[in-house]
């Protein structure tokens, strides 16, 4: 059991991400209870640290003309900035943990277990053990292998995504992970800390002057009046970031934020939009500290309420999390890296039960020549959802425990609320909550947001998720 009492931190460290460690400063370490763990002064720690880290990183830019989000019928026309894979190894006295964040919307199904199983088997590790999530930019691509053989299946082939590039992405990935694991460095200690985003998230249910609840706000709603001047709503302001040190030399430092990372899309226009383009600018700061940033439970938040979709707003709401980013290296707790637990729990979702998300409606639309390519695209993946979860093939949700601080992956477009779930259920211990692991569910809502009726297209589970995801994170805490 891992509780807060069993940590005490005798003192924080002031310390800049970066930073030479000024002699004389009193470093944060941990005290264990259990017989035979001394505290000790961290020099006599250099030798002993039993956990090393591998940084890397890979180009995933997606060619010209491929499909965005899924089903937007602009394909890509031009790239604006890179889209890339960020990630890190720990190697320690357990089997590897690798953890990835990717520029792209989603990656599902079969797709999202060969990410797992490649990089499992590049790192000697297993597959819960490799910790996948996706930014989720709009305007760039969806990967799901399942419903890209449907799709071939109807001779649209390439039209969700192009199998060549994302093998070659995967190569890439496959190649920058092997070389990390061959030059990682000693980690000594990890560090927590956390800083307030100002004016990017907000949630996108309104209600409006009748009193009617609707989830309408979108990421670039703040050019209209009723959006701008509605509540923030229920949002998560924390920038939360664990950071990863070789005494004092601060080697990565990996964050999260909840927000759908948006300013504006659909124009074929490429790129990791405020999100990577804060954390590019971040990196630039220090080009010895690496920079994994991975977008939070975010389904119904967006910078709906502060984003009128223009290049301006982007450049602001890039500043904003930029911001937050450097605030939050100002004020780090450290502990000594004397343990990471590694825990996954099977979440077992069933898939909704909507007429229109029904097998034989779905494969109607996909075989229906007079659609759009679009929607028969968006009937392929919720078939490929339907067949996942008839297959029995639950979802992995593995909790990293650091002891300063969890680090969780949840499914899909998890909602806001399940951050603050998770850090109740937490008993004070920060999480770093990470959506975007598994996408097969589109939006997973709360109990109170299927509640209030929301219902989209982009929604393949059934109500009663919240009821598992409780208690998959009980588990997962115990
Ligand atoms: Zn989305």
């Amino acid at each position: 059991m891992h509780t807060q009492s069993r940590i005490v931190l005798l003192a924080t460290t002031l310390a800049l991400c970066g930073t030479p460690f000024q002699p004389g400063s009193v470093w944060a370490q941990s005290v264990a209870t259990t017989p035979g763990n001394k505290s000790s002064h961290p020099d006599q720690e250099k030798t002993k640290t039993p956990y090393r880290l591998g940084i890397f990183s890979a180009d995933a830019t997606i060619p010209l003309n491929h499909r965005c989000m899924g089903i937007l019928p602009q394909k890509s026309i031009r790239i604006t900035d890179p889209l890339f894979v960020h990630g890190f190894a720990i190697l320690g006295p357990e089997q590897p943990i690798v953890v990835v964040a990717v520029d792209w919307c989603e990656i599902r199904n079969a797709s999202y277990d060969k990410w797992r199983d490649r990089l499992a088997l590049a790192a000697r590790t297993t597959r819960e053990r490799v910790l996948v999530s996706s930014l989720h930019q709009h305007d760039a691509p969806v990967i799901d292998a399942d419903a890209q053989e449907l799709l071939n299946n109807v001779g649209l082939a390439n039209e969700l995504f192009d199998p060549e590039f994302h093998e070659s992405v995967l190569d890439r990935v496959e190649e920058a992970l092997r070389d990390a694991i061959a030059a990682t460095t000693p980690i000594t200690h990890v560090g927590y800390s956390e800083s307030i985003v100002e004016d990017i998230a907000s949630n996108r249910r309104i209600v409006n002057t009748e009193g009617i609840v609707s989830f309408s706000r979108g990421s670039s709603s703040g050019r209209e009046l009723l959006y701008r001047d509605a509540e923030i709503g229920l949002i998560d302001p924390k920038l939360r970031t664990l950071s990863f040190w070789d005494n004092d030399r601060c080697l990565l430092e990996y964050h999260t934020y909840a927000t759908h990372p948006m300013s504006y899309y659909g124009r074929g226009e490429v790129t990791s939009d405020f999100v990577g383009l804060a954390r590019e600018r971040r990196k630039r700061d220090d080009r010895n500290v690496a920079q994994v940033y991975a977008s939070g439970c975010s389904g119904d938040v967006t910078a709906g309420k502060f984003n009128d979709g223009t290049p301006e707003s982007r450049r602001k709401l890039t500043n904003r999390l930029y911001d937050a980013m450097r605030h939050s290296s100002d004020h780090v707790q450290r502990i000594l890296m004397e343990q990471l637990s590694f825990k996954n729990e099977a979440l077992n979702l069933e898939a909704s039960r909507d007429e229109n998300l029904s097998v034989d409606f779905l494969n109607g639309q996909l075989h229906d020549q007079s659609l759009s390519t679009e929607k028969r695209i968006l009937a392929a993946m919720g078939l490929a959802s339907w067949n996942r979860v008839a297959r029995g093939q639950c979802i992995d949700m593995p909790c990293l425990d650091f002891q300063i601080a969890r680090v969780v992956l949840f499914p899909g477009e998890s909602f806001v609320g399940y951050q603050s779930i998770a850090q109740e259920l937490s008993s004070g211990k920060p999480v770093l909550p990470i959506g975007y692991g598994e996408c097969w569910t589109g939006y997973v809502p709360t109990e109170s947001a299927f509640l209030d009726g929301f219902h989209e297209n982009w929604l393949w589970v059934a109500p009663g998720a919240e009821t598992q995801i409780r208690s998959a994170l009980r588990a997962l805490f115990e």
